[in-house]
């Protein structure tokens, strides 16, 4: 069987410098807020070009941290509107609505399923407070139109960067190009720890440090708390195996790149839609390479019967969620039609050529 992910692989391929790294945060004594998370910190900074990252226990809480920050901070209350594309992954929302924010839904843009940019103004209130861009799939979304838009409504551009980490706009990386970003190394991530974990981004140094406290317990100094915090943190053992992982993300990246090139020249059946390489390359990491076609779970079931396993990213939009009945009156066509439709092919950084060819040959097979 061809492997939506197969993670097994993937973490083995460096097997004895990983084993290395655990070993020695295991026997170091040493496992919260240490030397090892000072140093993935320092690391991803510097591979982001940005001036801070903070480690903390998963993206869901990156995302709900920079907006608590906000808050803290005075640049948004409650009932402040925040703008997030309509067919994101839910943690997207839920970071938005744990701190009694409204989320203000826009459809994307059916050829890069990305926030479309043109809708946004519209949405636009003086409630608004920030615009959160998702680079969905690992695809970048940024232009220089955001940010004018941004500057004139004086809005916080928020990155959830979960998918993309590794993408460029402009020969700057995802995760810099706004005013904050969240990162998740939950384990299928591009950058996957050993279990939940993330980070987040920011040149804003109020901010940083606001993060980094309300992550702990919002104290600075042990047993005395200046905020009301969470315990948010990323532990010695994952980001010592994430920093050694960061050293071989560009290449793991290029092979992936590699992969989704075949298929995208490859796949020929007429049934599939198959998504767009952008004009510059370095604006995608393909987290996910996502095909649509009409009857898609017809088409899932037969890659299944033929030895291929798929999924769905995602098969309900947050506004049919039943979390969110607040939602279910809206409706977004393109969103919906995007929920219907789409269906993930296996990608990664191990599939060999074999399996490659596989995907493409059922896949073109396929009436
Ligand atoms: C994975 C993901 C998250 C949440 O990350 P966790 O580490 O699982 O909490 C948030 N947003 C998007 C778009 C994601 O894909």
């Amino acid at each position: 069987m061809i492997k939506f992910l197969d993670l097994q692989k993937i973490n083995l391929l460096h097997q004895q410098e990983i084993e290395a790294r655990l070993l020695k945060a295991f026997r170091s004594g040493w496992y919260l807020l240490g030397d090892e998370v000072k140093q993935f910190e320092k690391n991803l900074s510097a591979y982001i070009g940005c001036r801070n990252a903070i480690g903390v226990a998963n993206g869901l809480d990156a995302l709900r941290l920079i907006l608590k920050a906000y808050m803290e901070l005075g640049v948004m209350q409650e009932g402040d509107e925040v703008i997030v594309p309509a067919n994101t992954y839910i943690a997207s929302l839920l970071a938005i609505t744990d701190n009694r924010l409204s989320p203000v839904l826009v459809e994307p843009d059916i050829d890069t399923y990305n926030i479309d940019i043109a809708k946004i103004e519209a949405d636009i209130t003086p409630k608004t407070k920030a615009i959160m861009i998702v680079h969905l799939y690992g695809r970048v979304i940024f232009s220089e139109e955001l940010k004018a838009l941004a500057q004139k409504h004086n809005l916080k551009i928020i990155e959830d960067n979960a998918q993309a980490i590794g993408a460029e706009w402009n020969g700057i990386k995802s995760g810099n190009l706004g005013d904050a970003a969240g990162f998740s190394f939950y384990p299928g991530k591009n950058l996957g720890a050993l279990g939940d974990a993330g980070a987040v981004t920011t040149n804003d140094d109020e901010l940083a440090k606001t993060i980094r406290t309300l992550a702990n317990y919002g104290s600075e100094e042990k047993y005395v708390n200046k905020l009301q915090g969470l315990n948010s943190r990323l532990d010695e053992i994952q980001a010592a195996v994430l920093d050694e992982k960061l050293h071989y993300l560009d290449q793991e990246n290029d092979r992936r790149k590699e992969v989704v090139k075949f298929y995208l020249d490859n796949i020929t059946n007429p049934e599939i839609i198959l998504p767009q390489l952008p004009e510059n390359e370095k604006e995608h990491v393909w987290h996910l390479f996502v095909i649509r076609t009409k009857e898609r779970d017809r088409l899932q079931n037969y890659l299944k019967d033929n030895g291929i396993q798929t999924l769905i990213h995602y098969p309900i939009p947050p506004h049919r969620q039943e979390a969110y009945p607040q939602l279910h009156h809206q409706s977004f066509s393109i969103t919906e039609k995007i929920h219907e439709e789409v269906l993930s092919l296996p990608v990664s950084p191990v599939m060999t050529d074999e399996e490659i060819k596989k995907v493409v040959e059922t896949l073109n097979n396929y009436k």
